[in-house]
């Protein structure tokens, strides 16, 4: 089976094989990141390690099924349907505990070096504060 690999906003990576491997981005958008971009997002990706570790045994990753149909179209269309469907909870739930990690990460950084992180999928909306407050919600606001 394929090693899922999420690809997470402003281009960071977690695949989860033997070894586990994080990317990150020396340049994104057209300008260089910054040590604070860089730190968010292995924070980011560490919380998709922690989701795939410690997790993700409640929604198992479900790879494309064999639907049957009347077309190739048909078929291909129920392949599709179905896969969105059967993991599209463990997505968000791994991407909210991604967020969620982020979050901890920076706040305890913060608290620390007294300097910001960034918080992957929060920088450019109305979330996002520049305070130790926390600004993702946690599985129990869901
Ligand atoms: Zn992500």
């Amino acid at each position: 089976m394929r090693t899922p690999t999420w690809t997470c906003l402003d281009g960071g990576y977690f695949r989860d094989g033997k070894p586990p491997v994080i990317g990150i981005l020396t340049d994104s958008h057209g300008r260089k990141t910054t040590d604070a971009d860089r730190l968010g997002t292995i924070a980011h990706e560490l919380g998709h390690f922690d989701y795939a570790r410690n997790h993700s045994q409640h929604q198992p990753f479900v790879p494309p099924g064999n639907p049957t149909g009347t077309s190739d179209r048909q078929i291909e269309h129920r392949r599709g349907s179905e896969f969105v469907r059967r993991n599209v909870g463990r997505r968000l739930a791994d991407e909210a505990h991604a967020n969620e990690f982020n979050a901890q990460v920076r706040d305890e950084f913060l608290r620390s070096t007294d300097q910001q992180i960034e918080v992957s999928g929060v920088d450019k909306g109305p979330f996002r504060t520049l305070g130790p407050k926390r600004d993702v919600a946690t599985p129990s606001e869901a």
